[in-house]
């Protein structure tokens, strides 16, 4: 596999070629789910060799059009720091809200925000998501509520966002859209595939105009510690460890032009 290490010159440690193979992926396998807005939205990492550095989108490109190479490297402060291919200019929005999660949560590594129908039909649900499904019961009490300030464009907003995110796992940015995190990019991928599928199960249980029943608490409490602490490799349904690895294989099968440098 030729990679970015070796056309640039060394500038690119392996770690973060690596990492730069698994962001493009998402942002490639994100487009082929219909989760992409024009070239909206974000999908970030955090660099293994910088704490303080992370991967973002630049403006304007499509998320099926990612590649390796034309992600663009930031640090928290927003500084552009490394630009390998195009323009490499860093979305405001991007860099505001992606910043904040990086910067007050040390155990997470990437972060995925979009903003698809059902996603934001839920933001504009006065009770949220609702434990109502399986998929929904991977936030049942990791879900933070952030209120609407408008297109983050202002730096402060970072501190609240931190704030709104507190330790969950996943946050609905309320008139806006959705924002999961993870240790790794295939966690915080599949948890917005999980988050996703929830919001579209609960948007057409409510225009079904039907009674609706929610799971109940020690069930809902039950499943999120069996999701915690699998036995075995057979009841490890942890987000990302057997889906990431299946879902790259996809790509390289149809389009591995991802991986592209
Ligand atoms: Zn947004």
């Amino acid at each position: 596999m030729s990679s970015v290490l070796t056309l640039n010159q060394g500038r690119v440690s392996q770690a973060e070629h690596d990492l730069r193979v698994d962001l493009a992926a998402a942002f490639r396998l994100a487009d082929r789910f219909g989760w992409s807005q024009l070239v909206w939205n974000h999908i970030t990492a955090r660099c293994p060799d910088n704490p303080n550095h992370f991967l973002i989108n630049p403006m304007g490109v499509r998320w099926d059009e990612m590649t390796a190479s034309l992600l663009v490297k930031v640090d928290v402060e927003g500084n552009t720091l490394e630009v390998i291919d195009g323009e490499g200019l860093v979305p405001k929005a991007g860099f505001v809200i992606h910043s904040g999660v990086f910067e007050a949560r040390p155990d997470i590594n990437a972060i995925v925000h979009t903003h698809t129908d059902d996603a934001v039909a839920v933001c504009a649900l006065k009770d949220g998501l609702q434990p109502i499904c399986m998929e929904a019961l991977f936030f049942y009490n990791s879900m933070g509520y952030h209120p609407f300030e408008g297109t983050s464009m202002d730096t402060d907003e970072r501190t609240r966002l931190a704030k709104s995110l507190g330790t969950n796992r996943a946050m609905i940015m309320q008139n806006h859209g959705v924002v999961t995190v993870g240790s790794s990019v295939g966690e915080a991928f599949v948890l917005m595939y999980w988050l996703e599928r929830a919001c579209r199960i609960q948007m057409k249980v409510l225009a079904s105009n039907l009674p609706w029943t929610t799971v109940p608490e020690e069930i809902a409490n039950h499943y999120s510690g069996q999701e915690d602490e699998p036995r075995d490799i057979t009841d490890d349904f942890r987000p990302g460890v057997h889906e990431w690895p299946a879902l790259k294989r996809l790509l390289d099968r149809d389009d591995p032009s991802y991986r592209g440098l």
